[in-house]
């Protein structure tokens, strides 16, 4: 046996389903909304995308959602498999994959409450907290319509040719409404006794199996941990498995909370494979196999988790966008080679919520397919990439991949940029992986690079090209007093070069005012993430006692060791410049322990008392003992370049995902 295998021998062994479909290994892709289903040119783009992963190696993909209906759809627009049109459309999805050698199954969702439409139903007329729209209570004939409907969508992508549906009956979808309390208040048979509630469920997987025969794939996806009130328990969600599994299913995906849940499921907060002890408890009810999901993005957290018997296969989503060939390098024991999902969200779900297609910030390409293509270049350059930030290292990887001779200059000791700042912010920790993973990637293209050399425009001269990728330089606000020694700047704070004091005033509340207060807050707490420890700090009850899996106690006393004063002058809402779907957990953080906000405020003057400022014309002094700068960025363009990328460009509105696009959209022209 090669090294190479015993390196993650339970991810790489086959699967036998029931049905007699044998999986090659342990990797299934789960599902993810790519902001392609409802386009009118979705369909080819999306076969481009599952047949890249299906040539990297998953051994079963799962679609996006598709509603089996006109009610159950997710936003306006349609995003449908329940005519036969919709399945001659599909036609090119599954016929790419098995082309690529891989295996394909279509997610039939039906939103509920949640869809963002007038047009929701729902067991129980109660609204969602978290969409303004209430939904219709559906009549009973009609809940045997949508169980006609889930299980015509399933014939249907039989056949267009997918090789199975996976039904979702989590996340606070139309499934888990049935099955909750919290959402399903009804007096009928689908209603009251948890096994009224689970029949809309039952009967959707009993009758896809009966209309599509045995061979044909039924992932179930369960909610494993509900993580809201009135939520099911442990048991409940065990007699739920057991009667899945007897309806038919060959396969129990699981999901961890509900959309509305106050509890991070997905974000970096979370730690890898955190919630894996919730697929166990399933694993140990049933005979199908299982797969645990949420923060799996690493060959060795997979294989760790299978090995420990937490389930019997792993679904990896994000980790699929960041690198297609996930699972053909893990196979061939290359780790180093792979592209580690940072769990940011912020080119993909967050793109969902801004209508834009799913992309990845350390891999660009990702939805870009077709469009972002490096070719080997027929005249070789000698180009020179000052800066190893984001922005640096990956316009200096994908030119030296295309064939040019590349120096990368970086007048730090180390590769990274700003990544280096970012990864001490708590829950950052994997950013660490992408500036490992770009540096590989500059060893195997051959790039030269120099380190602790700030480059000279003298030593530029002799190239022909230069890129110049040397971010920023932190901004120094004019206000009077600012030499004073109270007044100190985010990077000495994050890379401990001054001490902070109890009283913390902090001017900007950007992304990094925001990770500043993060840092004060959790620098010194018990790593956040252990799953014991995050599963204490978000109160969740890991013995599902209580219903969703909530600690009835609720969360844990914050105990801060600073307090903090968050200043701005704009009124915009704290945080609006946040990732959408993962903002509210910082903001959730620094309200729990206690950090003040204020905006709309005029700094005055800054003096031994502490920091002055006016709030609608009223004066006050917050009386800070250390006062930090993270009033943005400037800039730096010490050196002339015909090539500016990143923030050397533009430092308003920079990220690591335009920094990285910028990077790898200009080496792919050079
Ligand atoms: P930089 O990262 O600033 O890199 C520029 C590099 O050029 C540096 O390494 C510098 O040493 C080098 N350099 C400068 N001059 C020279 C010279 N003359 N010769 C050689 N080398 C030179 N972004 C996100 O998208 N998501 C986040 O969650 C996130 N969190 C962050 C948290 C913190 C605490 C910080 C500080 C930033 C965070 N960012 C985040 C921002 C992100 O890191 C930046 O947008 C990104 O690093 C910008 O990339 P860049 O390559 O343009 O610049
Ligand atoms: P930023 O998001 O632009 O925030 C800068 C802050 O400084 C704002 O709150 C601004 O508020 C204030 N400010 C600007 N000019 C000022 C001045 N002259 N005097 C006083 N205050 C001033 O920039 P950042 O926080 O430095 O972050 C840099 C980039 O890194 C951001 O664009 C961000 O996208 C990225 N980042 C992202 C994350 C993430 O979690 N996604 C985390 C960290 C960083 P007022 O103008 O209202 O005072
Ligand atoms: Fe992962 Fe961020 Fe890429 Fe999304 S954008 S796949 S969360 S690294």
């Amino acid at each position: 046996m090669p090294a190479t295998m015993a390196a993650y021998p339970n991810l790489f062994r086959p699967l036998d389903l029931p049905g007699g479909v044998r999986l090659p290994n342990r990797i299934l892709m789960g599902s993810m909304h790519t902001g392609l289903e409802a386009r009118p040119d979705g369909m080819p783009r999306l076969a481009a995308f599952y047949a890249e992963r299906a040539r990297g190696g998953a051994a079963l993909i799962v679609t996006g959602g598709f509603s089996p209906n006109d009610a159950g759809e997710l936003s306006p627009h349609r995003a449908q498999m329940s005519t036969k049109e919709d399945a001659a459309r599909h036609k090119v999805i599954p016929q790419a994959v098995h082309e690529a050698g891989g295996r394909i199954v279509l997610q039939v969702l039906h939103s509920g409450r949640y869809g963002f439409h007038e047009r929701i139903v729902a067991p129980s007329p109660i609204k969602a907290g978290i969409n303004q729209h209430a939904p219709r209570e559906l009549s009973a004939p009609e809940i045997e319509q949508t169980i006609g409907d889930f299980v015509r969508a399933a014939v249907l992508a039989q056949t267009a040719g997918y090789d199975g549906v996976e039904i979702m009956g989590s996340e606070g979808y139309l499934i888990t409404q049935f099955l909750a309390l919290r959402t399903n208040q009804r007096a009928d048979q689908w209603g009251g006794s948890l096994e009224n509630r689970m029949r809309f469920a039952c009967e959707v997987v009993r009758q896809t199996r009966t209309a599509t025969g045995p061979e044909f794939i039924i992932v179930y996806r369960i909610s494993a941990l509900d993580l809201v009130e009135g939520g099911l328990t442990g048991e409940e969600i065990v007699t739920v498995a057991k009667a899945i599994e007897k309806a038919g299913a060959s396969l129990l995906n699981t999901g961890i909370g509900w959309h509305e849940a106050r509890i991070p499921t997905i974000a970096q907060a979370v730690p890898r494979a955190g919630f894996s002890w919730a697929t166990r408890r399933i694993k140990q009810a049933v005979k199908i196999p299982t797969v645990a999901s949420n923060r799996i993005n690493a060959p060795e957290t997979a294989e760790d988790l299978l090995a420990r018997g937490d389930a019997d296969m792993v679904s990896l989503a994000r980790a699929m966008l960041s690198d297609a060939e996930f699972a053909n390098k893990a196979k061939a024991g290359d780790r180093a080679g792979i592209n580690i999902c940072i769990a940011c969200n912020q080119a993909c779900l967050d793109h969902y919520f801004i209508g834009q297609p799913a992309s990845c910030v350390v891999n660009p390409r990702a939805g870009r397919e077709s469009k972002l293509v490096y070719t080997k270049t027929p005249a070789r350059k000698r180009i020179a990439v000052v800066g190893g930030g984001p922005a640096g290292l990956s316009c200096a990887a994908v030119a030296g991949e295309r064939g040019h001779e590349v120096v990368l200059f970086e007048k730090a000791s180390e590769l990274g940029g700003q990544f280096n700042l970012a990864r001490r912010i708590p829950g950052k920790q994997e950013f660490a992986e992408s500036v490992a993973y770009y540096a590989e990637r500059l060893r195997r293209a051959g790039v030269k690079v120099l380190l602790d050399h700030a480059a000279t425009q003298a030593e530029l001269d002799g190239f022909d090209e230069v890129v110049l990728a040397s971010g920023i330089d932190p901004r120094q606000p004019a206000i009077p007093g600012i030499e004073n020694p109270k007044v100190v700047g985010y990077v000495d704070v994050l890379t401990g070069k001054v001490a902070v004091g109890a009283n913390v005033a902090i001017i900007g509340a950007g992304g990094i005012g925001f990770d500043v207060a993060v840092w004060l807050l959790e620098r010194n707490a018990r790593s956040t993430l252990e799953t014991k420890a995050f599963s204490h700090h978000w109160g969740i009850d890991e013995s599902l006692a209580n219903a969703g899996g909530l600690d009835p106690g609720g969360l844990p006393a914050a105990k801060p060791a600073h307090r903090i004063t968050m200043l701005k002058r704009s009124t915009t809402a704290f945080g609006s410049t946040l990732g959408r779907t993962t903002g509210w957990v910082h903001r959730a953080e620094l309200a729990r322990n206690g950090v003040k906000m204020l905006k709309g405020v005029e700094y005055r003057r800054i003096d031994d008392a502490g920091l002055h400022i006016a709030v609608d014309g009223k004066e006050q002094v917050i009386a800070a003992d250390t006062i930090i700068l993270c009033a943005g960025q400037e800039p730096k363009r010490e050196l002339k370049a015909a090539h500016l990328i990143g923030g050397a460009k533009e430092a308003g509105e920079l990220d690591a995902k335009r920094a990285m696009l910028e990077g790898a959209e200009l080496a792919a022209r050079l």
